[in-house]
């Protein structure tokens, strides 16, 4: 699998301390690989694997990663990068909200192939639009092909909440359209949303009714619904619809799905409007922010284990994991200080749940079946055993005996046992730090996971 042969370059390329032409070439045809594997249309996956490399040769690598490590860290930032939306620092930041400044109703036009989940996400966001943003909401369908569609709309629409404006197939897409809007202005509705018909591929007539649709109605916002499912194709479906409309956001639908989503990099790259949301499940409620940084970990078939390399290095303080292995190394010992640090470093990579969000779905369900809150309170309980400690305990555990002991234990309210128990815990690990000889957090952590 992908995940392996990655891993296996990564561990290939340790120690080596700068990414360089010949050891990047390597990692390189996987990306492109796991890029094709996940759908990402052809065009855009050279592209996409130029900047990188650009990107990356050269560049010294720092602290204890080694130039594969990095060079994943890369491919995930200009992963997400790309798909999603960057402040003018180059920091990525979340899409922007359905966009609603115009003269009330503001219009929503939906606009995407049949099946990629246009009335399901009209609801949706009807939803959305009623629950965060208070908002008065009608939704109206120009789908006068499938008579079983306007009731759908209906049917979804009471789901969210919102009012549904009726239309029937014998009329004309444009003049329900304006009727919706007429309806709307009189009874002071904040936002109409527009459904629309799909087909199964581009034709011409559903692109020029699509096209009049937008100019009967001056919609402020243009979305493109496409699924995240969809393969190598998605990429002319969205080159059309870019040409026939001024689109101003994407949707990506059924990222609940097991496709890896390749779909999002080609669509965002051709069309040039952001993603704004993903659609997560059928239900009413299955719509999200869309997050571009789990979605990369996704496009890469690693789970979200990139952006737990990028958490785990974000989240600890890279000095102090050096420091603790230099004296490891130069015989200072590993006192209960470090036991400490380490501890705490544990709780600001964002705690124990949050990191167990990340692990691929296998690693998860195994993970799974420890109790999370009692980890994390088991945590805390031994901070406060060690600061119940004195500072010459601390670096001296041996003095603690049995009277040592019971002070300690009933410093930090817990029983004799458990301050037994956390000093068994520091001498293993000062066993292990001991055959490590300075290997630092990374590697004892990858330890501790294994
Ligand atoms: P339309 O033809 O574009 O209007 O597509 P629909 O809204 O009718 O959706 C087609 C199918 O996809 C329906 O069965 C929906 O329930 C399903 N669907 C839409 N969005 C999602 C999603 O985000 N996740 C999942 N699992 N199913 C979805
Ligand atoms: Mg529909």
């Amino acid at each position: 699998a992908l995940t392996d042969k990655l891993s296996r370059l990564v561990k290939e390329m340790r120690g080596q301390a700068r990414i360089t032409e010949s050891n990047v070439q390597d990692m390189l045809r996987e990306v492109r690989m796991a890029l094709l594997e996940a759908d990402v249309a052809l065009p855009v996956v050279r592209d996409f694997i130029a900047r990188v490399k650009e990107k990356a040769l050269g560049q010294e690598v720092l602290g204890s990663l080694s130039p594969g490590q990095a060079l994943v860290g890369i491919v995930n930032r200009e992963l997400a990068a790309t798909m999603g939306e960057v402040d003018d620092k180059g920091a990525l930041r979340a899409p922007a909200d359905i966009n609603l400044a115009a003269q009330p109703p503001a219009v929503i036009l939906m606009a995407g192939l049949q099946g990629a989940g246009k009335t399901t996400t009209t609801a949706k966001l009807a939803k959305h639009l009623i629950d965060k943003r208070r908002k008065k909401v009608l939704t109206v369908s120009g789908d006068v092909y499938r008579p079983a569609a306007i009731e759908q709309l209906k049917t979804v629409t009471a789901q969210a909440g919102a009012e549904w404006f009726p239309s029937t197939p014998e009329q004309k897409p444009v003049d329900i359209a304006r009727a919706a809007l007429d309806y709307a202005k009189k009874h002071f509705f904040d936002v109409l949303l527009v459904d629309t018909a799909g087909r199964l591929a581009i034709d011409e007539a559903l692109m020029r009714e699509i096209k009049d649709l937008h100019a009967a109605l001056d919609p402020v916002e243009t979305l493109f619904v496409v699924d995240a499912m969809q393969g190598q194709d998605a990429i002319n479906t969205a080159k059309a619809f870019k040409e026939a409309l001024p689109l101003t956001g994407i949707v990506l639908t059924k990222t609940d799905g097991d496709s890896r989503g390749g779909a999002a990099l080609s669509v965002r790259q051709v069309t040039g409007a952001p993603i704004k949301f993903a659609g997560v499940s059928e239900k009413i409620d299955g719509l999200e922010v869309f997050d571009a940084e789990r979605h990369a970990g996704r496009i890469l078939g690693m789970g979200d284990i990139v952006a737990l390399v990028e958490q785990v290095t974000a989240g600890v303080d890279m000095e102090a994991a050096q420091k603790l292995a230099a004296k490891v190394k130069s015989g200072d010992g590993f006192d209960l200080n470090d036991f400490l640090s380490q501890i705490q470093q544990m709780k600001s990579m964002g705690g124990l749940s949050s990191l167990l969000d990340k692990l691929p779905a296998q690693m998860a369900a195994k993970a799974g079946q420890v109790d999370m809150d009692k980890a994390e309170r088991d945590i805390r309980r031994k901070e406060g055993i060690i600061h119940s400690m004195t500072p010459l305990e601390r670096r001296k555990p041996e003095l603690i005996k049995a009277t040592r002991k019971r002070r300690i234990a009933a410093g930090a309210g817990v029983h004799v046992q458990e301050v037994n128990r956390l000093l068994n815990e520091f001498d293993q690990m000062q066993g292990m730090m001991k055959k490590m000889k300075g290997g630092g957090l990374m590697k004892m952590m990858k330890r501790m996971g294994g």
